[in-house]
């Protein structure tokens, strides 16, 4: 007698699917833009080479065309301790707040001109005639004419503004435009964005992304999202896996290192969290996030905890705020009540080793159930998009480039006042007892980024400004 075996075969998960797609695109995109380019490098110049949205934007740029044999380039400016405070109050004014409060005069324009200038002379010596230079935001916009007068042709991409000007932004733009007069393009991330001097040249508007191949990002499952936050002294549980992480280059690798974590007992992997990660800058309001969830959310829910995961408060060079936000942060979760305390739990991420960092972000992230962004002003927010590509319920501050990626209620929710801490606590609250709801903000979360926020189409745009500029279309000013 016969008998029909059926047989059964893994089929590849969808994430997985959607990576071999986007690669795809990618790789057109790039080689189109080796063509275009014809010999000539691309350069991109910014203030450091970790911690932040721009760096993360470079870091994935960087991997991808490489792989087409693009001669594309990353510099990072140095500066001193005063250069990079005047850029910090530089990047407040323009966020429409007063930051330091210190003054834009002429000792600053000097501090401001030598740095810049002795930074452009190296990049000077290093570029060929006809090469594109990517200055990126206020501490490399003072390189712009040197570098145009080498015979390069420079774009100027302003990754931060203000969604209404101020006097504080007015301030700023004060500062910087005498800088840019030689700038070929500009590159903004909202309309907004663009002071009314620059409204006559040419301005391209480009939403950023995010890169779906970095440890960031990449595929994690869920065994092995487990196993990074346990040997990372993150959290602690039982896991079958091994902490594993796939590179950009798609080698494989394991978590080795540990996270320093500021807290009264261990986080259990069973336990749900709500997650901030950022930089510890008070535009980010870590404070807010950790008072709000005190009030309004910890004497609500039980069992629920707080993550506050950012960088190594004495690691990132071009921040000088960092330690005393973070200083601040953990005064005000010892001023709690010990049995809130207790779950709040302040995490910061190894400097040294980005690519381990970069995959306790990815499993602090794909952990979470619901990732809040609370910023006070925002110029894009990739960790919006990082969390909504993991499926995950974000609740947000609705500024700046938030709104752009958040539907409110459909992909996510904004916070019309991210000052407003009960309303922040209680749409926590809402969703923390609505599992259906953070399933299907999550799932439409995904989907809004997989069709609008991914690399490929930034990357199309950003080479359409190049090849307009490389021929000549561009509008004489
Ligand atoms: N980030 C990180 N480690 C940290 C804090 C932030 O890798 O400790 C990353 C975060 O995942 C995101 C980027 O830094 O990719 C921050 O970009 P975003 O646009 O959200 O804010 P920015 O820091 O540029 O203001």
């Amino acid at each position: 007698m016969t008998r029909l075996r059926t047989v059964r075969v893994p089929t590849m998960p969808i994430e997985r699917r959607e990576e071999m797609t986007e690669w795809s695109r990618i790789d057109e995109v790039n080689r189109h833009a080796e063509t275009m380019l014809h010999g000539r490098t691309l350069w991109n110049v910014n203030s450091t080479a970790v911690g932040g949205g721009v760096a993360e934007l470079l870091t994935a740029a960087l991997a991808q065309s490489g792989a087409t044999g693009m001669d594309e380039r990353w510099a990072v400016i140095e500066g001193n301790q005063d250069f990079f405070t005047l850029t910090k109050r530089l990047h407040h004014r323009l966020h429409g707040s007063a930051g330091d409060g210190g003054p834009l005069g002429p000792e600053e324009q000097e501090v401001y001109e030598q740095v810049t200038r002795d930074n452009a002379r190296e990049l000077v010596a290093q570029i060929k005639h006809g090469d594109v230079v990517v200055l990126h935001d206020p501490q490399t916009a003072g390189m712009a004419s040197l570098v145009a007068r080498a015979g390069a042709h420079v774009i100027w991409r302003a990754h931060i503004g203000a969604d209404v000007e101020n006097e504080h932004v007015r301030d700023a733009w004060g500062f910087l435009l005498p800088y840019l007069v030689d700038v070929e393009a500009f590159v903004f991330s909202r309309w907004s964005y663009v002071p009314p001097q620059l409204t006559d040249r040419d301005v391209t508007v480009i939403q950023p992304a995010i890169d779906i191949f970095v440890e960031k990002n990449v595929a994690m499952d869920d065994v092995d999202v487990a196993a990074v936050l346990v040997t990372s002294g993150i959290a602690t549980g039982e896991t079958d896996g091994a902490p594993v992480f796939v590179h950009q280059d798609w080698s494989i690798d394991v978590v080795s290192r540990t996270a320093a974590i500021e807290q009264d007992e261990p986080l259990p992997l069973e336990d749900p969290i709500v997650l901030q990660v950022s930089r510890w800058d008070p535009l980010k309001d870590m404070t807010g996030v950790l008072q709000g969830f005190a009030d309004h959310v910890a004497p609500v829910i039980p069992g629920v905890r707080l993550v506050l995961a950012g960088p190594d408060p004495s690691s990132v060079s071009d921040d000088p705020e960092g330690a005393a936000v973070f200083a601040a942060v953990q005064a005000a979760r010892m001023a709690l009540d010990p049995d809130i305390r207790r779950r709040i739990h302040l995490v910061s991420l190894p400097a040294t080793d980005r690519s381990e960092s970069a995959a306790m972000v990815n499993a602090l992230q794909r952990h979470a159930t619901i990732i809040v962004q609370k910023s006070l002003a925002e110029g894009f927010g990739l960790t919006v998009s990082e969390g909504m590509w993991k499926a995950r319920a974000l609740v947000a501050s609705g500024v700046g480039g938030i709104q752009d990626q958040i539907d409110d209620g459909v992909s996510g929710i904004l916070l019309p006042d991210p000052t407003d801490l009960a309303a922040y606590g209680a749409a926590l609250v809402d969703l923390l007892q609505d599992p259906d709801r953070l399933r299907k903000l999550g799932a439409a979360a995904h989907e809004r980024v997989r069709t609008q926020f991914l690399t490929s189409r930034l990357l199309r745009q950003e080479f359409a400004v190049v090849e307009r500029l490389l021929t000549g279309a561009l509008e004489p000013r």
